[in-house]
């Protein structure tokens, strides 16, 4: 039996409208909602959120103000690098104990930062709200705006407790708010308006940041920090001296973007560095912005020079990879629409996709460059995709840390697009890995000796 998403009713009901398959459903995809409770969907909470896009900010403290557990996430949950400062790899955490929820965790809190300033003198502290927080009802815009009178450095909050919302897309803007907090300039600060640019929703991946860095340098343009990979305190106060905004990972920034538009004046474009075409175009977007002639010479005879390295790498494995099948889930629908051209370009036929926080728009532009009877889902879990890795039968997915598992115990190759990788998949360099990750795993032979699906054999 299908139910209007012709998805067979083994999936819970209130997830029909979240699963769509392509050329057959006439009603949109249901997205950017909260998760249904009791779905245990795949993606983190709101605190996760933010803790993502600030953690890559490297000279910062970033204290969890709530119970231990919270501070689980924080250690290494990206595989951002740093060309300086490590303090963003130690975890602080308030550990806040039930005495604490009986009696409010406030003195703890500024307790913890007078600490961490005698300690190691970090130049901002971001003070992350944690689920209790916000049920006992700490002031932490408070205790941090009296800290930071008081230490004479940044001390900001960051409202990210994690039941505000079921979607941790919350958790971007709460990360987006304390950044704009960060570099918006004090009374009587000034900051220059530059040629340079700044590079929005980049996290250095495994030196991802660096690569394109590398790109642009040898265009003629320079990147004034990315937001905020390899970034520090004092490069994004310096922010709003951009002349230029590029953004990258459009579900974090985007809207941090529009703030930076609004209140500096800089203007912003979309750019994509995964995939080699999505990179040329994103050059070639970046060279037409400055309109500057020997600009766009250097970047013609960058990207030539180094597609020239990326096309038989593809040819090469597309011969060994064309018409296998593909499923992909990751976080964001940047990310997503990028793979699902690569992908193609190695001749293998995208069968099942779908995104953590992908917004109406997203849904849309990856049904425009699908095949019909792809199946679409939103805000999956575990069993929808274990359901349609079988129903599809998936050859490779690529996904993040939570689905790699689902993939193989499946029998099904998987390359790690994940935010801890500690290797790049950026640039051209990211390309012709990519395709050397999807040949290695699509074709081992280690598959043929796993079955595809334990559970029918043993129910024999
Ligand atoms: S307790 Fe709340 S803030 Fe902490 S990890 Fe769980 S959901 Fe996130």
């Amino acid at each position: 039996m299908e139910n209007e998403c012709s998805v067979p009713t083994a999936c819970i009901d209130e997830r029909q409208f979240s699963i769509v398959t392509t050329g057959k459903n006439k009603s949109r995809i249901h997205c950017a909602d909260d998760s249904l409770a009791g779905a245990v969907s795949q993606r983190a909470c709101v605190y996760s959120g933010a803790r993502v896009v600030l953690n890559p900010v490297t000279d910062a403290v970033h204290l969890v103000h709530g119970p231990i557990g919270c501070a689980a996430y924080t250690w290494d949950i990206r595989g951002s690098l740093s060309s300086g400062p490590e303090m963003f790899r130690q975890s602080f955490s308030t550990d806040l104990k039930e005495r604490d929820v009986v009696f409010g965790g406030e003195k703890k809190l500024v307790a913890c930062i007078d600490e961490v300033v005698g300690k190691y003198h970090p130049p901002a502290i971001f003070v992350y709200a944690t689920c209790v927080v916000g049920l006992i009802g700490d002031d932490i815009v408070a205790v941090c705006k009296e800290a930071s009178g008081r230490h004479g450095i940044d001390v900001i909050p960051v409202e990210s407790s994690g039941f505000l919302s079921g979607n941790k897309i919350v958790g971007y803007r709460a990360a987006g708010e304390a950044l704009l907090k960060l570099i918006r300039p004090k009374d009587g600060e000034t900051v220059e308006k530059t040629r340079k640019l700044n590079f929005l929703g980049e996290y250095n991946l495994g030196g991802e940041k660096w690569l394109v860095e590398r790109y642009l340098r040898e265009m003629g343009i320079e990147i004034n920090v990315a937001f905020t990979g390899d970034s520090t305190v004092a490069a994004l106060k310096r922010a709003p001296g951009a002349c230029l905004n590029l953004v990258q990972c459009s579900g974090s920034m985007h809207w941090v973007a529009m703030n930076l538009e609004k209140e500096y004046g800089t203007p912003y474009i979309d750019v994509n560095f995964f995939g080699a075409a999505n990179t040329a175009e994103s050059l070639r977007r970046i060279a037409r912005f400055y309109g500057d002639e020997e600009i766009v010479r250097r970047t013609e005879a960058l990207i030539e020079r180094e597609m020239e390295r990326v096309r038989p790498v593809v040819e090469k494995y597309r011969a060994r990879l064309a018409g296998k099948r593909a499923a992909i889930y990751v976080g964001g629908a940047f990310k997503a629409l990028a793979i699902i051209r690569q992908l193609q370009e190695l001749g293998m036929e995208v069968v099942f996709t779908g995104t953590q926080t992908g917004k109406q728009e997203d849904y849309e532009q990856i049904g425009a460059i699908v095949s019909e009877g792809t199946v679409v889902i939103d805000d999956a879990n575990p069993a929808e995709i274990e359901k349609f890795l079988l129903e599809k039968d998936v050859d490779m997915m690529a996904g993040g840390v939570k689905e790699r598992f689902l993939a193989h115990k499946l029998g099904i190759g998987f390359v790690d697009h994940n935010h801890d990788r500690k290797d790049g998949l950026a640039g051209f360099d990211g390309a012709i890995r990519f395709a050397r990750e999807v040949y290695a795993t699509t074709c081992s032979p280690v598959w043929e000796r796993v079955k595809k699906n334990p559970f029918e054999e043993a129910e024999g």
